[in-house]
């Protein structure tokens, strides 16, 4: 799947996870962030994806040891990160009130790459050590039409609902 359309279900699904949490304009701004952040974060481990390519010295030894679409492609792996996110934010004295929101987005974002994957013939190890991957049945091609249409109307009801969420 394509980064764009990451970005597309990150913005998406932390949106929803903001009216969900009935989220102040200030908190949906940080669940999107945490979400646009955490739609990246699973391909640390691809060296030649839009956001590993840009951190090699991570992305090259997490490919190498562990391969693509390994340990970062699983629940485990949402877990940890949330965690690690968490325990951060805590010791640099963030109010909960804005940790909360970023963890709910990175975590949310970072769910919503392991489904887009989850819709590739590849599929994602989501019980990761263990090697068994789950595909949906219905399938994307990476870069296909169905994919860009899926991206954009994600990005159109994003825009929509952002204009009602920030209206003055
Ligand atoms: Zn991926």
């Amino acid at each position: 799947m394509l980064a764009f359309t990451h970005v597309a279900a990150g913005c998406a699904s932390s949106l929803l996870v903001a009216e969900y949490m009935h989220a102040t304009p200030v908190q949906t701004i940080l669940i999107m962030a945490g979400g646009i952040i955490g739609s990246h974060l699973p391909d640390i481990d691809h060296p030649k994806s839009a956001f590993g390519s840009r951190i090699l010295p991570l992305s090259i030894p997490i490919s190498t040891v562990f391969g693509h679409r390994g340990i970062t492609h699983s629940l485990l792996a949402v877990a940890g990160m949330s965690w690690l996110i968490w325990w951060s934010l805590y010791h640099l004295h963030w109010h909960q009130g804005y940790a909360v929101p970023v963890v709910a987005g990175v975590a949310t974002g970072y769910l919503s790459h392991l489904a887009g994957d989850w819709l590739t013939n590849s599929g994602v190890p989501l019980l990761w050590p263990s090697k068994r991957r789950f595909v949906s049945p219905l399938k994307l091609c990476t870069g296909d039409l169905r994919e860009y249409l899926l991206a954009f109307a994600m990005y159109g009801w994003v825009i929509f609902e952002c204009t009602r969420v920030f209206a003055p």
